[in-house]
């Protein structure tokens, strides 16, 4: 495929990024294919979900008590179990009520995007970002105004942008913590200020929490419900990212406003007849979450948590091996590293595009263009893959980093620098 279809051709989602760099795999090339495109480690024995919830499910299916249709926003077993799970964090309970089940945290994001969708409405979105946020904004024609995440700054949210684009039709604002694609968790007293800013526009916060309690650093994961009081907050998650189980498709939507700022009713009522139009997850998936969230053992957790922070340990000092990357952070949570390509230091690529797409036709390898996450010229690269997948690709990445450096000559100078001096 010439460079020309590139230009016209660059994906621009997740999974298109994904697909056609797969499609540009060397097919004489007999390594295995490896991917650091997608963050799902499902797929790796090491990151096997819980008995437990496997447990649940047979035994769900055992009882026949869940065959028939589910109420809209799910069973009350159910949504009485993720109230009380997302309240163990919290100085005060979740009501049943304030649960709307979901198929996964995707479609809890989208209900609420349709939810808060008017004419003239606005919403600010983080970037680098999650980009089917964006998509479903843009299919409800609401508009998206971006505010950018500071790397410097452990990848915070900059609330003087925040301030500065929103206005009186801004709706909302969207955190992901931790963080996709940064991999930052962020500190009690920043998730404190986010509330303030929020209170002081008068806008929602809505908290994109699927990589919950997945952290490895020294800070805590601290939930945005927590701030509910300052301001009204609507919590997104799913068992997806902690239990490993994306393929489930089971999330749910969570509004979480103790002091009875919003007007719950008319959310309840929107949210509801959304609801009844759109598919929902199993009643027999609906029936397992009880038992998965209150049986689910620390082990298990502990389990994922010391793989995946042995990944991330590996991850990050393999990629500060390599000089034409950089790495301003050091992640503290979710399944990846955000990093910046220095294109100076590279001779034939133009673009983040450019290099994944070289990289998977020279090394059966996959990473994702910063692009399709709102950062060009950065890429993201998931550790939550198997240990020796992880070696292996890391090893990739730094002999074509290698391959593809500029060549130096002995004063150190590039011979395209010695042309201009010889011009001057
Ligand atoms: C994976 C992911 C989701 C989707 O979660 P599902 O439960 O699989 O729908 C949503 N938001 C972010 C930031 C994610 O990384």
């Amino acid at each position: 495929m010439g460079t020309n279809v590139l230009k016209t051709e660059t994906p621009t989602s997740i999974d298109d990024a994904v697909y056609f760099l797969k499609e540009n795999f060397n097919e004489g090339d007999h390594r295995p294919a490896i991917s650091f495109g997608f963050g799902d480690p499902s797929c790796f024995e090491c990151f096997r979900t819980t008995p437990i919830a496997e447990d649940a499910i047979v035994e769900a299916v055992r009882s026949a008590k869940f065959n028939s249709y589910a109420p809209t926003g799910g069973i009350l077993p159910a949504r009485r179990a993720v109230a009380d799970y997302l309240s163990r964090d919290l100085p005060y309970r979740l009501s049943p009520d304030d649960v709307y089940l979901t198929l996964g945290c995707n479609q809890a994001a989208e209900i609420t995007i349709k939810v808060l969708a008017r004419p003239g409405a606005n919403i600010l979105l983080p970037r680098p970002g999650y980009p089917d946020v964006e998509t479903y904004a843009i299919f409800n024609n609401l508009e998206i105004r971006q505010f950018d995440l500071l790397p410097e700054r452990g990848w915070e949210v900059d609330l003087d942008a925040v301030e500065a684009i929103s206005d009186e039709n801004t709706i909302a604002m969207v955190i992901i913590n931790p963080g996709n694609p940064s991999g930052s968790v962020y500190t009690y007293n920043h998730l404190n200020k986010i509330a303030e800013t929020a209170r002081k526009l008068g806008i929602l916060v809505i908290a994109d929490e699927v990589y919950g309690h997945l952290v490895y650093g020294s800070s805590p994961f601290v939930p945005m419900s927590l701030f509910a009081t300052i301001v009204p907050v609507i919590t997104l998650g799913s068992v997806s990212k902690r239990w490993m189980i994306p393929g489930w498709g089971l999330g749910w939507l969570v509004t979480c406003d103790p002091s009875g700022l919003l007007r719950k009713d008319e959310i309840a009522e929107s949210i509801n007849k959304l609801l009844v139009y759109s598919p929902f997850p199993p009643t027999l998936i609906q029936g397992s979450i009880p038992q998965i969230l209150e049986k689910t053992t620390q082990d298990f957790f502990s389990k994922t948590i010391n793989i995946l922070r042995k990944n991330l340990d590996i991850c990050y000092d393999k990629l500060k091996e390599i000089p034409c990357i950089m790495i301003p952070q050091k992640p503290e949570g979710a399944f990846f590293a955000m990093v910046k390509l220095n294109l100076l230091l590279l001779e034939d690529i133009e673009d983040d595009m450019e290099f994944c797409l070289k990289l998977a036709k020279e090394e059966s390898l996959i990473i994702l263009p910063g692009v399709t996450v709102g950062l060009k010229n950065w890429l993201r690269v998931t550790f939550a893959v198997e240990y020796s997948s992880l070696e292996d690709g890391l090893g990739r990445l730094k002999s074509f980093c290698q391959r593809h450096a500029k060549k130096y000559s002995l004063t150190g100078s590039t011979a395209a620098d010695q042309q201009i001096h010889v011009e001057h």
